[in-house]
């Protein structure tokens, strides 16, 4: 590494040099003094430089966690606001297409009542280890939206693809196979997904995706639960 202070480094050894020449004693202190001033100098400056990496390092930890859920470890609510909006823009651009889906564990309130709240909690974080696990692409991603509801974005998706997402997670979850004796749809944890594609345009956004996946995941509620519903994105449904 370069040594930020070799032109002082420098002088001091010359004037060590000269004071020894000349044999002049007050050179000689000064030299002594200018040497134990770049002393401390040096010794400031790695301080600075340590605490500086340590801040920024900080910094980094803080935003990370600032867009992580605590329990589940996945991304929250506050990431996929942030990003969604970015990502309808960017797709927009290239004319390409958006799959949101949003899903609901089914009967959770129930497998709460009878297996205790730390167990709802394991649950939860079971389910979106086995979400994450489901996903694809690199840019796919998983965010916790609210309490047993999470949300799936599927960047440059297909409905084709979106299908596809949807019966791989409710595959996963059924294989998956936590014991839910209360849940009238299976013998084990399931869950309701809505899912909605459209062709991404800088018009839309995150809200219009997530409000009309929700109404597809409605739709999967009442027609039994443990199902996906597919519905196409439509402008304007506000
Ligand atoms: P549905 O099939 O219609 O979705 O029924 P549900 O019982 O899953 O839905 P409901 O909205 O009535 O209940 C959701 C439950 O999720 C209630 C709430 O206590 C529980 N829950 C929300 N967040 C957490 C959490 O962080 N940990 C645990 N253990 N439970 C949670
Ligand atoms: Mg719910
Ligand atoms: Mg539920």
């Amino acid at each position: 590494m370069d040594d930020l202070f070799a032109p002082e480094q420098r002088i001091f050894d010359e004037a060590v040099k000269s004071a020894q020449e000349t044999g002049c004693v007050k050179c000689k202190d000064l030299a002594k003094e200018y040497g134990r001033l770049l002393k401390q100098l040096r010794r400031a400056t790695k301080v600075s430089d340590r605490t500086t990496r340590t801040l920024n390092t900080s910094k980094h930890d803080l935003l990370d966690k600032v867009h992580f859920d605590v329990l589940t470890e996945i991304y929250n609510r506050r990431f996929l606001d942030e990003n969604l909006a970015r990502i309808i823009k960017s797709i927009s651009r290239s004319g390409g297409e958006l799959s949101v889906l949003m899903m609901d564990i089914d009967y959770f309130k129930k497998y709460n009542d009878t297996y205790g709240h730390s167990e709802g909690d394991a649950c939860l974080k079971a389910v979106a280890e086995v979400i994450t696990a489901s996903l694809a692409r690199a840019d796919d991603f998983a965010a916790r939206y609210g309490g047993e509801e999470f949300c799936v974005v599927l960047p440059n998706t297909d409905e084709g693809g979106a299908r596809l997402i949807a019966r791989k997670i409710l595959e996963n979850i059924r294989t998956k196979g936590i014991p839910h004796e209360k849940n009238k749809a299976a013998e084990c944890v399931t869950v309701s997904i809505g899912a909605v594609t459209s062709v991404a345009a800088h018009t839309q956004t995150g809200d219009d995706y997530i409000r009309q996946a929700d109404m597809a995941l409605y739709k999967s509620k009442r027609n039994g639960r443990n199902q996906y519903t597919y519905i196409d994105f439509k402008e304007d449904t506000q």
